[in-house]
């Protein structure tokens, strides 16, 4: 058997080109454009990077975006005072800080001032709460997680009753997509660092999401045949065949899963491409909560 292949290239695209059609819509029923604030503390190139993409993508799908720099020297209290400003502001419905910020900051303090209408990156503890509790609906699910949801709707997996199996329990990956998966009615196990025989637990996967940061860390036998399998790490190995000297590799071990997966997700081109799009959409869901909220 070879696995299905979840192209989020083209998932995602389908996406962003739904978003940018309901963005022309409000346009033309004269209501405003979603508009998103990035914040970018310091001058880590990553995130400047990724910062870029995602105004990038605004713009492409007709979302307005806003920069705001602070230096790395920035205090605590200017970060949340910035925060407080885009809180007030009609013109932003989103707000995403760029994290890791640079340390000496407290990012749990300023991730709590960012408002809940406007939460797109969906890392406030009310919003993680209420995903968390059951007949509970967040505002917003983080994005990540949330792009793994619609790869695994798009190929047609079967959430209700099916076994769902979360390798990682971080607060921005590992743990939103386990309560997402458990809000469509999956039989949940969250495995982490300290989980005793990782294969056989994987092997008990209908759906698997690999969360953990470890270079092809899931093997063939760890899978069972015909698993939905969603490849969310996103690691650096050598190849000096590579100009970089380096290529980028999933925690699954794609040659030989996709010998007996029933579908899954390459990297680069799974997971990735599908947080910008998330972000779009959350955006978007901003300003029709705020369209409600004023009446
Ligand atoms: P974290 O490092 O925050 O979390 C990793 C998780 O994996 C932890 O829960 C940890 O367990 C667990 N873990 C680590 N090593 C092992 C092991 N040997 N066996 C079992 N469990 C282990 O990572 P993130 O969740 O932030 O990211 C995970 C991966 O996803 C990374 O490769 C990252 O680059 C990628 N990523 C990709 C995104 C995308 O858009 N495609 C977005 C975000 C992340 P414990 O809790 O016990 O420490």
């Amino acid at each position: 058997m070879t696995a299905q292949l979840i192209d989020g290239v083209a998932i995602a695209a389908k996406v962003r080109a739904q978003v940018a059609v309901d963005v022309e819509k409000r346009a033309a029923a004269g209501l405003s454009r979603p508009g998103l604030a990035a914040v970018l503390v310091g001058d880590n190139p990553a995130s400047q990077t990724y910062v870029r993409n995602k105004r990038k993508a605004c713009a492409e799908a007709g979302l307005e975006s806003f920069g705001y720099e602070l230096p790395k020297t920035a205090t605590q209290s200017a970060v949340e005072d910035l925060v407080a400003q885009l809180n007030a502001d009609p013109r932003v419905h989103g707000i995403l800080v760029q994290l890791p910020l640079p340390d000496g900051l407290n990012e749990e303090k300023v991730l709590e001032k960012v408002s809940l209408e406007k939460d797109v990156d969906g890392f406030h503890p009310v919003n993680i709460g209420r995903l968390a509790m059951k007949g509970r609906e967040p505002l917003f699910a983080p994005c990540t997680p949330a792009g793994c949801m619609v790869l695994l709707e798009e190929v047609g997996a079967t959430f209700k009753g099916a076994h769902a199996v979360v390798l990682g329990r971080s607060n921005i990956v590992g743990l939103p997509a386990a309560m997402l998966l458990l809000q469509r009615d999956c039989t949940l196990t969250v495995c982490h660092s300290r989980t005793k025989d990782l294969p056989a637990v994987c092997r008990e996967a209908d759906i698997l999401i690999a969360a953990v940061g470890r270079a092809e860390m899931v093997k063939r036998d760890w899978v069972k045949p015909g698993a939905f399998v969603i490849d969310v790490g996103i690691n650096r190995i050598e190849d000096k065949s590579k100009k970089s000297g380096f290529r980028l590799v999933g925690d699954v071990a794609y040659d030989e899963v996709r010998e007996v997966a029933g579908a899954l997700t390459p990297v680069p081109g799974g997971v990735g491409p599908m947080t910008i799009a998330m972000l779009l959409r959350n955006t978007l869901r901003g300003a029709e909560l705020a369209d409600r909220k004023a009446g």
